[in-house]
């Protein structure tokens, strides 16, 4: 019967063939990567437990995540960030350096550096002029309302107290007019 190789669809002929033991695909000798060699070589166990490249790949999960070629490639792609990352370093190091002497070279330049501090206070103080006015509003509005309310309970208490002085002149009222009353009965 004719078989196709699973890798190339190449008719598959003679006895010099692959068998997935997992897929039962057939693979030709360069598609399987075995060589013929090899191929006679193996034993029957070998051959009738050869697993293809696909299903080699896919089936143990396990297997698959400690397969040295991740890690491997992960760590050569942190190498190349680790050397990108050291490259900016150097880059920004020797940026800076460059503009170090350049910095001390502008120090003659005084003019230029009061310039640029007084440009960064200006922008500082305006930032943080607007942010203190907004406070300032906000804990206006909060301090009136205090005020307000504390207005209304000075009133509160004023009144409570006028209220409570009434009520004792009222009962010293009432306090005379009853020996008022006995006075007068005693007459
Ligand atoms: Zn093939
Ligand atoms: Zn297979």
């Amino acid at each position: 019967m004719a078989k196709n190789c699973a890798g190339c669809k190449a008719a598959v002929t003679g006895r010099e063939f692959m068998k997935c033991c997992i897929c039962c695909l057939v693979y030709d000798l360069h598609c399987a990567n075995v060589s013929s060699k090899r191929f006679y070589l193996m034993s029957i166990e070998n051959k009738q437990s050869w697993k293809c490249l696909e299903c080699r790949s896919s089936e143990p999960k396990a297997y698959n995540t400690n397969n040295p070629i991740r890690p491997g490639t992960v760590a050569s792609n942190d190498a190349a960030n680790v050397t990108l990352r050291d490259g900016n370093k150097n880059k920004n190091r020797r940026k800076s350096s460059d503009d170090l002497p350049s910095l001390e070279h502008s120090v003659m330049s005084n003019d230029t550096l009061r310039a640029i501090v007084r440009e960064e206070l200006h922008e500082m103080f305006q930032t943080f002029l607007k942010k203190s006015l907004n406070e300032i509003v906000s804990e206006a509005k909060i301090s009136s309302l205090e005020s307000a309310l504390k207005f209304c309970n000075s009133q509160f208490t004023d009144l409570k107290k006028f209220f409570e002085d009434n009520v004792s002149t009222i009962s010293l009222l009432q306090k005379q007019n009853e020996t008022f009353k006995l006075s007068v009965n005693d007459l």
